[in-house]
């Protein structure tokens, strides 16, 4: 048999230090030879050979956004000043939901995304629950707005896992989705399984090496327990990751017990979705039963700090899921901040905060949630720098003098921390995903300096806020 087309690319990165390995470990003067999309060798304490590319500071894998709803980096800013709760928040967010249109859909989010690439993501899963036109009348293509988050990460350069979630119901008593909620529903469970059926033909055809798709459980506030178990079922005869959120709110549990007379936790285990390839987002609101439901059954947990801190959700039992046998991994969720070292630190400030203790996650512990389990809950085998892994990772400079202590002489677990606790996503330089630079010097390789990508995503947002404002027919401009 002959080999067609090209052999793989071949690039060497060298990096002074870099965290190697899993559990990640300073390493001093790297060679990462990357063939193709992938890391073939590593090798430590050897000078740069020849045509190797210099990447300054510290070499980090790659961060995993593993919960992200694109379209709500128009909300940042314009939900902060007022007061109310979660389910206030949710009617901002629902104008804005119900008056996007397609267009404004892939700029928002191709936007969003350049945002994270250049903060240092190199890698997001997008619970996408939009699918449908306003009063859910369905594309002539379905799944033209879920096409639109993958050309969006696209022209990002990020890896995306998109997470098509099934939304039913208004609420956990069933009652029919109104408003907003009506675009992001489907007829039915099976109506819901055929789409992503389809929209997973065709992302397989596309042989996109990038991209993927999971399916995901809105939640059991929008999912009947029928329906919980579909996508249960999808998910394990597709092989796909399945994700749900999981009692961000008070609210949702005493709706549960109401409808269900059991807890959020509790139904999704009866309807096979607590599983090592699930992923339960915020899991607020656990009883210990549910807390040993999610530890035993090896699902990854999803902590989203700075927006359970932004929408009051409250601090989930973290470090006694993680001891019950929960993976932990990060997400950015509403986009209230786009910024993977807060979302890192804020595991352990929240912990800390909630405990009066210090030092539950460790630094390394919180790098491994950040990179590698975030990856391991979207599918995809990166998050980590050795050979044979996706060639996902970023640079982060240390010149700035808010990162000064982090020389030569640092402690290893005394530089992550500073970098984890103090750093921030101006202080990444350069990101790679699958071996290709999509940021370079703080410079995004489509979208340009950070400045010109200000200017367009703040059009955006405008343009956006503008279209709810507009929808609502006060002409503020604010949803
Ligand atoms: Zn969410």
């Amino acid at each position: 048999v002959t080999p067609t087309g090209p052999p793989p690319a071949r690039r060497t990165f060298f990096a002074r230090r870099a965290f190697v390995g899993d559990p990640p470990r300073l390493a001093a003067d790297v060679v990462l030879e990357v063939e193709g999309d992938r890391i073939a060798a590593l090798a430590e304490g050897t000078s740069p050979p020849p045509g190797a590319a210099r990447l300054e500071g510290v070499v980090l894998p790659g961060f995993v956004d593993a919960h992200s709803h694109a379209f709500q980096r128009a909300l940042r800013g314009r939900v902060e000043s007022s007061a109310g709760d979660f389910w206030s928040w949710r009617e901002a967010m629902y104008a804005l939901a119900d008056a996007l249109d397609p267009d404004t859909f892939l700029e928002l989010a191709s936007l969003a995304y350049a945002e994270m690439a250049v903060a240092g993501y190199t890698c997001v899963g997008e619970f996408h629950y939009l699918h449908h036109a306003p009063g859910g009348i369905p594309y002539e293509d379905a799944n033209l707005l879920g096409l639109h988050a993958l050309e969006a990460a696209r022209q990002a350069g990020l890896r995306i896992t998109l997470l098509d979630a099934c939304y039913l119901s208004g609420g956990a008593d069933g009652r029919a989705p109104e408003g907003a909620q009506r675009r992001f529903a489907d007829r039915d469970g099976e109506a819901w399984a055929r789409r992503v059926e389809d929209l997973l033909a065709s992302v397989r055809a596309s042989g996109s090496p990038t991209a993927a798709v999971g399916v995901a459980a809105h939640s059991v506030r929008a999912v009947p327990p029928p329906a919980l178990a579909t996508v249960a079922a999808l998910g394990a005869h597709e092989d796909l990751v399945v994700h749900a959120h999981l009692a961000e709110q008070r609210g949702e549990v005493d709706e549960c017990l109401a409808a269900h007379a059991t807890t959020p936790a509790a139904l999704l285990d009866a309807a096979g979705l607590l599983t090592p390839r699930v992923t339960v987002v915020h899991a607020t609101h656990l009883s210990a039963y549910d807390v040993h439901l999610v530890g035993r059954s090896r699902a990854h947990v999803c902590a989203c700090s700075t927006t359970e801190a932004d929408l009051a959700d409250g601090v989930a039992p973290l470090l006694e899921l993680v001891e019950a046998g929960a993976g932990l991994c990060t997400g950015s969720d509403s986009h209230v901040r786009t910024d993977p070292f807060a979302e890192a630190r804020g595991v352990e400030l929240h912990q800390r905060l909630a405990t009066g203790r210090r030092g539950l996650h460790r630094p390394v512990e919180l790098l491994s949630a950040a990179t590698r389990s975030g990856a391991r809950a979207l599918g995809w085998d990166a998050g980590v720098l050795e050979p044979g892994r996706l060639a996902d990772l970023v640079a982060v400079r240390t010149d700035a003098p808010h990162l000064a202590g982090a020389g030569d002489d640092a402690r290893p677990e005394d530089l992550l921390a500073l970098l984890l606790f103090a750093g921030g996503p101006a202080d990444v330089r350069d990101v790679i995903v699958g071996g290709e630079p999509i940021v370079r010097d703080g410079v995004h390789r489509l979208f340009g300096e950070p400045s010109a990508l200000a200017a367009r995503l703040d059009a955006a947002v405008s343009h956006a806020l503008g279209l709810a404002g507009a929808r609502r027919g006060d002409g503020t401009g604010h949803p």
